[in-house]
């Protein structure tokens, strides 16, 4: 039996002591109106729970549900940290969630090589004027 997982599993990446996901369960909740309240249903992993979050009968889930599930399956376009991700500018491959920090430091480098970053551009004043009402 299909146990409902949280939708994001979270680790503790050692290369950052951040929190971060490595899992994500696909999900999606409909919530149903009927003469007792409200229902919900749970699609997971191809799986459907009840309100509890125990496993329920692909059959007791109202049609449309199953209808919307089938037509519109979850997507998740996010990938977890254990990714390895290369940096176009280096070349380092490393941990997908180091990537930031990573970024950042080519950022500071190039600025420092670059000495004073340039200030923004003076944008041109515009004058406020009270508009014109229109004749009543
Ligand atoms: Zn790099």
């Amino acid at each position: 039996m299909a146990r409902l997982e949280p939708v994001h599993i979270l680790e503790m990446d050692r290369a950052t002591n951040r929190m971060e996901v490595v899992r994500i369960n696909p999900t999606r909740t409909f919530a149903h109106l009927g003469d007792t309240g409200v229902a919900t249903y749970t699609w997971q992993n191809g799986h459907w729970f009840g309100q509890g979050g125990q496993e329920i009968p692909v059959e007791q889930v109202p049609l449309d549900y199953r209808e919307t599930m089938r037509a519109h399956p979850v997507v998740i376009a996010e990938q977890g940290p254990s990714v390895v991700w290369t940096c176009e500018f280096c070349g380092h491959s490393m941990n997908r969630s180091e990537k930031d920090d990573h970024l950042i430091g080519h950022v500071r480098d190039t600025l420092a090589k670059a000495g004073t970053p340039p200030s923004p551009p003076e944008l041109p004043k515009v004058e406020e004027r009270p508009k014109a009402r229109p004749a009543a």
